[in-house]
């Protein structure tokens, strides 16, 4: 794909001698109904300091008390990642200063992470491998904006603190911005399918940093790493790993040395820019939080959540090509989400000839859908309204077009497939002498065609297929045109 050059003047030839080294750590809000310490609402947009109390202000005294939900979100997401789960790991107190973070320390999990050794594969089989995924509490919000009084002000919001994430740290296997955009990819697909989050980056639901280096082709070593922070789109993820490369680069190239801190991305500009030099980890003084007993997730606990874990993307992609004959690129549009996956398989299941269904979902339902800016769940045609035309294509009671129509009458009239068809039973030709009639005059018009027929390419017979049904107007029974044809043109 094209992009645009972001950085000035550094030659392929210098490129190709640098290798970019790249991890990523994304943070996930969990689907938890309320916070991970206390029984405050999680909700989203309410008004500012409304979801709060003494747990998640940090007032002196209060104790946290684990929310169950938040372990067995975070657990289900580390096993659909592969991860060894640790039966014992530990909170610490993860220490820093920041006017959205009250107490002073945010609780976290450092040296005895939640899960630790899974992966995701990418393109090619490639394993990304991932290093550990921990539960944390988030801080605050400070806001910046919206204050007509004064542009100097800065409120907290201290609604999100205490919502419980779940972070996911990366090895350093990337080995390039399309690498990285296409392990967020299949990350939020995953954990979409385990339903635990609902990765919406507007909100905040998934963050990302990137750590990125270069390094000399073929050297070990790792060169010094920066840290971008906060970008909201995968794209924009992408981008500004593709400037932080040629940025490395080409001050290396030049004798200079990078200095290891945390940027931030200008997607307007498409640039990153120093926000300050990266604090060490051992600067948090991170120990063990006194107020939360070691977490146990015991055998048995584990056994019952991975019985609630859903057939991930990857293996359902692998079994709807099997089970139905369709191809691995229809299979992964059928799976961009979940729901849309169970939709076509309701379908697929309930018709005579599952690809055609494949077809339909995505060539007439899909568009349509996205012209109306709907959901699939709020489809006017039912996936049981999908199968029944797709069945009727199939038998040849309706013709293609005559399917277009109809499915164009569901979405006018925003009515369901099934009382569309019986209100609107297209005519169809049926009768043979009239569907002859029709043959006989397209045989009549095409001599080559029949020449190169009666010569053996038998395959121009979907041409002739073609001919009848436009000249009837798509209202000829298709599968009559097809047994008429055969018998006409066999006949010397
Ligand atoms: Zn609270």
């Amino acid at each position: 794909m094209f992009r645009m050059a972001t950085t000035p003047e550094i030659s392929i030839e210098t490129r190709s001698r640098y290798e970019p080294v790249i991890g990523l750590e994304v943070h996930v809000q969990l689907l938890t109904a309320t916070k991970i310490f206390c029984s405050c609402s999680t909700k989203f947009g309410a008004a500012p300091n409304t979801n709060v109390c003494p747990v998640c202000l940090g007032l002196p005294g209060a104790l946290p008390v684990l929310n169950r939900k938040a372990v067995e979100f975070a657990t289900l997401a580390a096993m659909a990642l592969n991860c060894r789960i640790n039966e014992t790991s530990i909170f610490a107190r993860k220490n820093y200063f920041y006017p959205d973070l009250p107490k002073g320390y945010q609780i976290s999990q450092y040296d005895k992470p939640l899960a630790e050794h899974g992966f995701i594969e990418i393109t090619g089989g490639k394993r990304i491998g991932i290093t550990r995924v921990h539960l944390e509490e988030d801080a605050g919000k400070s806001l910046h904006e919206g204050f007509p009084d004064s542009e100097e002000t800065t409120a907290v919001d201290l609604n999100r603190s205490g919502v419980p994430l779940i972070e996911i740290v990366t090895e350093p296997d990337i080995a390039s911005p399309d690498e990285a955009f296409e392990y967020l990819t299949r990350l939020k697909e995953i954990i979409l399918y385990t339903g635990v989050s609902d990765c919406n980056m507007e909100e905040g639901s998934l963050r990302c940093d990137a750590n990125v280096s270069v390094r000399p082709r073929g050297r070990k070593e790792f060169g010094t790493k920066t840290e971008v922070k906060n970008v909201n789109s995968f794209r924009f993820i992408r981008e500004a790993l593709d400037y932080e490369i040629e940025r490395q680069i080409g001050i290396i190239a030049s004798g200079g040395t990078i200095s290891q801190e945390t940027r931030l991305y200008n997607s307007h500009e498409r640039k990153t820019y120093g926000m300050r030099s990266k604090e060490q980890a051992h600067d948090y003084r991170y120990f063990p939080e006194p107020d939360l007993l070691p977490l146990v997730v015991d055998e048995q606990w584990q056994k019952a959540i991975r019985q609630q874990l859903p057939e991930l993307p990857e293996a359902r992609r692998a079994r709807m090509v099997s089970e139905y004959g369709i191809t691995l690129y229809d299979a992964g549009v059928l799976t961009a989400t979940r729901s849309l996956a169970d939709q076509f398989e309701e379908a697929a299941r309930a018709a005579k000839n599952p690809k055609r269904v494949a077809n339909l979902v995505q060539g007439e339902l899909m568009g349509r859908l996205k012209a109306k800016n709907l959901e699939i769940e709020q489809s006017p045609i039912s996936m049981r309204g999908v199968a029944m035309s797709a069945d009727l294509v199939e038998s040849g009671a309706i013709s293609g077009k005559q399917l277009k129509d109809l499915y164009d009458l569901a979405f006018e009239r925003n009515q369901d497939f099934p009382a569309i068809y019986e209100k609107e039973k297209p005519q169809q030709i049926t009768d043979e002498s009239a569907i002859e009639k029709i043959i006989d005059e397209v045989i009549a018009a095409n001599p080559r065609q029949l020449e190169q027929y009666r010569g053996g390419k038998t395959t121009v017979i979907g041409f002739f297929v073609g001919q009848v049904m436009k000249a009837s107007k798509g209202q000829a029974n298709p599968a009559k045109v097809n047994e008429l044809l055969i018998k006409k043109l066999g006949v010397k």
